[in-house]
């Protein structure tokens, strides 16, 4: 059974402008965490064969962010309303060595952004493993207590929903978020202008992590 992507409410007072976002307002959207956290949220959507971007799940967690954020609103699905513009992928390692799976995973929307503008405003979400049990990033929240700027109980999450948290909750605010991620999406548009003549680099989990 899937589970809810919760995103916390803003803890600032008063809350932070984009938490919750305006609908109206053009914005791009990144929301990354565990691998096993996502894999909650949608059940039916196989990861363990990486392909080229984006993968299968790109859009469904996209959406699924989008509803979360938004509610199901006229501006959800209508033209211009979501695109998925870039992924990030942690290659589990061995040594210095990516091996061929993940197990952190990330991508980045747009949501209502013109796609001549280059530099959007950017709001970057981390989805949080509380779990008590199961899988490496399950600790029954101690990094969510040491990341978050509010104190969680996992017991109001194991089994039930993932918890998704906002910059502007988080300890670490991510001042540079708005330049890495746009330039990521970038990078991207080049990468899929260039595909044919390369195949794309497996990017280690140090370069661009948020
Ligand atoms: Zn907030």
């Amino acid at each position: 059974m899937a589970l809810e992507l919760y995103i916390h409410p803003c803890v600032q007072k008063p809350p932070h402008r984009l938490h919750p976002p305006p609908v109206d307002k053009p914005l791009r959207i990144r929301i990354q965490g565990p691998l096993e956290s996502i894999q909650k949220l949608l059940p039916n959507v196989s990861w363990h064969n990486v392909v080229p971007f984006p993968q299968l799940g790109a859009l469904a967690l996209a959406r699924l962010t989008h509803q979360a954020l938004y509610g199901q609103g006229e501006h959800n699905m209508a033209d211009g309303g979501l695109r998925v513009r870039d992924e990030y992928l942690a290659w589990v390692m061995e040594g210095r060595r990516p091996l061929d799976y993940i197990d952190y995973y990330g991508v980045t929307f747009d949501h209502l952004v013109p796609t001549d503008d280059l530099d959007p405003e950017v709001l970057a979400i981390n989805i949080i493993e509380v779990d008590k049990d199961g899988g490496v990033y399950a600790d029954g929240g101690k990094y969510a207590n040491e990341v978050l700027s509010f104190s969680v109980n996992p017991t109001g999450y194991t089994g039930k929903k993932v918890l998704a948290v906002p910059r502007c909750c988080q300890h670490k605010k991510g001042t540079l978020d708005r330049r890495l991620i746009n330039s990521m999406v970038a990078e991207r548009d080049s990468e899929i202008r260039g595909r044919s003549q390369r195949p794309s680099a497996k990017r280690a989990r140090e370069d661009t992590v948020l």
